[in-house]
C-alpha cells in the first residue's frame, strides 16, 4: 500500500479523499493555490504545497507544479478527485512517466471515453444500448440536415469533447438546424478546443439514470446499481438519488450486468459511471465518466462501501474488497448540491461565511469544506457542500432531507438551499415522477427572474 498520496484537487472532494486515506493509515499531501491557503483541505491534510496563483490553469491544472509537489513531498500516487485533471489522459501519461501512480483508470480508457464519439462506438461494440443518431462525427450542415430528416426531429447536436452540460444544442426542426449546428461547434471549439460534433435523437421525457461500475483492471468488474439524476438545471445535476424511483430490481440487474461485463472486457480499473437516458423502459447510453462522480455518496450510503478507499486499493494493486454478490441495497439515499449561488438566476455568490452549522443526526452526511469565517474565493466552481441523507425507504429519506435542510446554517452568502425547500413541497418530487426537463419547466414557472 502507498505510504503517502497527493490530492490534486480542492474543496469538499479533496477533504473526502483525505478522510479515506487517513482511515487507511496513508499520509496525505494537499496542493493549493494562493487563494486557498486557508482552505479546509489544506488544514486537514498532513502536508501541503502551494502550487501557484489563483487561476486554475496556473495551479490546479498545472501538471508541472503538481508533479513537482509529488517529488518534493515523496508522494507515490495522485488522486485527482473530479473535475480539474481527473479526465486528462495527457496528465495520466505524465504521472506514469514519472513513476508515480494515478488513482484512476488508464490514459487509454480516459482517452477513449473522453471523446463521446469513440465512447459511443466502443460501448455499442460492447453490447451497451445507445441513443439513435449519427454514425460518428458530422462535418457539414448538409449532412446534419440529412441526418435530422433520417432520425426525425427534435435532435441534439453535441460536441464530442463536451462536458459539464456545455457544447450541446437542440434543433426542434430543420429550420433550427443551422444555428444549433454552428453554435454546438463553436462551443466545442472555444470550451474544449475541438469542434467535432455528432447528432442524437433528442428524447423528450427521459430520466437520467447512471450506473456505477468498478473494475480491478484484471478483467473483474461489478456494478453498484443506479443513481437517478434527472433533476437538472442547464443539463447540470442538482438533486440525485439511489436507487432510482422508476427502476425495477429486474431492470437494475439487467443493465447493471451489461455495464459490469462491458468494463470487465476492457480491463477497466477503478470507479466509473456509465450514463444513460431512460425512457419507456429502454436505456440509451450517452457517456461514460472515468472518475469518481460528485454524487457518489448516495451509492456509498445504500451499499455501505467507501468508493475512494476502493479506488486507492485497486490503484495499489490490491483486490476489490467486494464481489457482486456482496453488494446489497439497503434503503434509499438522496444528495442535494449546495452551491453558493443567488436565486433566481443562480449567479455565483462568493464571499465570507459568517456562520456555518452542518446538520447531523441519524442518516445525515454533510460533505463540505466550509467553516466559520471561511471566504469562498471567486475563482472556482460554486459547489460548497453536498448534503446526503439515508433512510430505510424513500419517504424516510425525504423526511430526513427536509429535517436536515432545516438544521443547516450557511450565513454570509446566498445558497441554493431555498430551492430544495421549495422542491420538497412539490408533488412530482415527493412521488419521484419527474424527468430531465421537469426542473427547467418548474424554474420557469416558479422562479422566473422576469
Ligand atoms: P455532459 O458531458 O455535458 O454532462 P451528457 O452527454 O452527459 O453531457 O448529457 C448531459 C445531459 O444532457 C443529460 O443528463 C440530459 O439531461 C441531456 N441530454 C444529453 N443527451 C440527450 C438526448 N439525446 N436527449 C435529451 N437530452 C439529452
Amino acid at each position: 500500500m502507498f505510504k503517502k498520496i497527493l490530492i490534486a484537487n480542492r474543496g469538499e472532494i479533496a477533504l473526502r479523499v483525505v478522510r479515506a486515506a487517513r482511515e487507511m493509515g496513508i499520509g496525505t499531501v494537499a496542493v493549493h493555490s494562493t487563494a486557498d491557503s486557508d482552505a479546509m483541505h489544506v488544514r486537514m491534510a498532513d502536508e501541503s504545497v502551494c502550487i501557484g496563483p489563483p487561476p486554475s490553469p496556473q495551479s490546479y491544472l498545472s501538471i508541472p507544479a503538481i508533479i513537482s509537489a509529488c517529488e518534493i513531498t515523496g508522494a507515490e500516487a495522485i488522486h485527482p478527485g473530479y473535475g480539474f485533471l481527473s479526465e486528462n489522459a495527457g496528465f495520466v501519461q505524465v504521472v506514469e512517466d514519472h513513476d508515480l501512480t494515478f488513482i484512476g483508470p488508464t490514459a487509454e480508457h480516459i482517452r477513449v471515453m473522453g471523446d463521446k464519439i469513440t465512447a459511443k462506438e466502443t460501448m455499442r461494440n460492447l453490447g451497451v444500448p445507445c441513443v439513435p443518431g449519427s454514425e460518428g462525427g458530422v462535418e457539414t450542415l448538409e449532412d446534419a440536415k440529412r441526418i435530422g430528416e433520417e432520425i426525425g426531429y427534435p435532435v441534439i447536436i453535441k460536441a464530442t469533447a463536451g462536458g459539464g452540460g456545455r457544447g450541446m444544442k437542440v434543433a426542434k426542426n430543420a429550420g433550427e438546424m443551422e444555428k444549433a449546428f454552428h453554435t454546438a461547434r463553436a462551443e466545442g471549439k472555444s470550451n474544449f478546443g475541438n469542434d467535432e460534433v455528432y447528432i442524437e435523437k433528442y428524447l423528450t421525457t427521459p430520466r437520467h439514470i447512471e450506473i456505477q461500475v468498478f473494475g480491478d483492471g484484471k478483467g473483474r468488474a461489478v456494478h453498484l446499481g443506479e443513481r437517478d439524476c434527472s433533476l437538472q438545471r442547464r443539463h447540470q445535476k442538482v438533486f440525485e438519488e439511489a436507487p432510482g424511483p422508476a427502476i425495477s430490481p429486474e431492470e437494475r440487474a439487467a443493465i447493471g450486468k451489461t455495464c459490469a461485463e462491458a468494463v470487465a472486457r476492457i480491463n477497466y480499473i477503478g470507479a466509473g459511471t456509465i450514463e444513460f437516458l431512460y425512457e419507456n423502459g429502454e436505456f440509451y447510453f450517452i457517456e461514460m465518466n472515468t472518475r469518481l462522480q460528485v454524487e457518489h455518496p448516495v451509492t456509498e450510503a445504500i451499499f455501505g462501501v467507501d468508493l475512494v478507499r476502493e479506488q486507492i486499493r485497486v490503484a495499489a494493486g490490491m483486490e476489490m474488497s467486494f464481489q457482486q454478490e456482496d453488494l446489497k441495497i439497503n434503503g434509499h439515499a438522496i444528495e442535494v448540491r449546495i452551491n453558493a449561488e443567488k436565486l433566481p438566476n443562480f449567479s455565483p455568490c462568493p464571499g465570507r461565511i459568517t456562520q456555518y452549522h452542518a446538520p447531523g443526526g441519524l442518516g445525515v452526511r454533510m460533505d463540505s469544506a466550509l467553516y466559520d469565517g471561511y471566504s469562498i474565493p471567486p475563482y472556482y466552481d460554486s459547489l460548497i457542500g453536498k448534503l446526503i441523507v439515508h433512510g430505510r425507504d424513500r419517504p424516510e429519506a425525504l423526511a430526513r432531507l427536509y429535517r436536515a435542510l432545516g438544521e443547516l446554517i450557511v450565513d454570509g452568502v446566498d445558497t441554493t438551499v431555498p430551492l430544495f425547500h421549495a422542491l420538497l413541497a412539490e408533488e412530482a418530487v415527493l412521488s419521484g415522477a419527474y424527468n430531465i426537463h421537469w426542473l427547467e419547466h418548474w424554474l420557469e414557472t416558479n422562479l422566473s427572474s422576469s
